[in-house]
């Protein structure tokens, strides 16, 4: 072999052993909490949402992992995942509770959905008011689709979305105080007012009512949609779910 030949194959077995390292995703492992007791609309949510991230998953390279079991909230399990979501449920004891609090306060990641910012009021768990930035008001009903503010389109989960889209039929909630208002929260999308008055039996008739934030001193973030099977209808919506799961991953685009 040439001394050039001998310089060409070395070159080429680099660029083959280097190739995998250059290209490898940042690696990063998501256990999605979900419950197959609750109103059966959220139940039909986490159904489809599921499997649109074991499929994002398999596309993304990271690793995606499910549990109805609320208790494996605790800091072992925990400790083996960058982000935890709530699929529409809720921790509802007090160890779950503190595990939760523990793990976010130490660097942990959480993508939450829906229902999964519900309280009766501020004092079912004061820390959780202060880490969402404040206590559900109201909803709509039915279910509807609605014109969505995108308050932030140069944030990494909202790049490049248009100042305004339709989302598929959600019951929307209201909040109080306005989490706009409160300390570290960053809000992304808001309920545009066009929509009112939104709702039969139940009506949102005025106000802010920011739909996602973030609380910039978590990692964390917060969505309103998750009610019903409608959810992921919206192409545009659903590279918004891919795009906050990736930065809570770790994973700019
Ligand atoms: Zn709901």
């Amino acid at each position: 072999m040439s001394r050039l030949m001998r310089f060409v194959c070395a070159c080429a077995v680099c660029l083959m052993v280097a190739a995998p390292i250059f290209g490898q995703k940042k690696p990063f492992h998501v256990l999605a909490f979900y419950s197959t007791t609750v109103e059966q609309d959220h139940v039909d949510f986490a159904m489809q949402a599921i499997p649109f991230f074991q499929a994002m998953a398999a596309r993304d390279d990271f690793e995606f992992k499910t549990t109805k079991n609320w208790n494996d909230m605790n800091a072992e399990v925990l400790s083996h995942y960058q982000v935890v979501m709530w699929l529409d449920d809720r921790p509802s004891t007090p160890a779950q509770r503190l595990a939760f609090q523990n793990y976010m306060e130490h660097g942990g990641g959480w993508l939450g959905f829906h229902i999964a910012g519900y309280m009766s009021g501020r004092e079912e768990w004061p820390w959780f008011a202060d880490f969402i930035g404040t206590v559900f008001s109201g909803n709509n009903w039915p279910p509807l689709p609605a014109k969505i503010d995108v308050d932030d389109p140069d944030h990494p989960v909202t790049k490049g979305f248009p100042v305004s889209y339709t989302s598929p039929a959600n019951e929307w909630y209201s909040w109080n105080p306005d989490p706009r208002l409160s300390s570290g929260i960053k809000v992304l999308m808001t309920l545009d007012p066009s929509n009112y008055p939104i709702g039969f039996k139940n009506t949102l008739t005025h106000g802010d009512i920011p739909l996602t934030w973030t609380n910039t001193k978590y990692r964390m973030l917060y969505t309103n949609m998750g009610h019903g099977k409608k959810i992921f209808d919206s192409k545009l919506q659903n590279s918004f779910f891919e795009n906050a799961l990736l930065w809570l991953g770790g994973r700019m685009r």
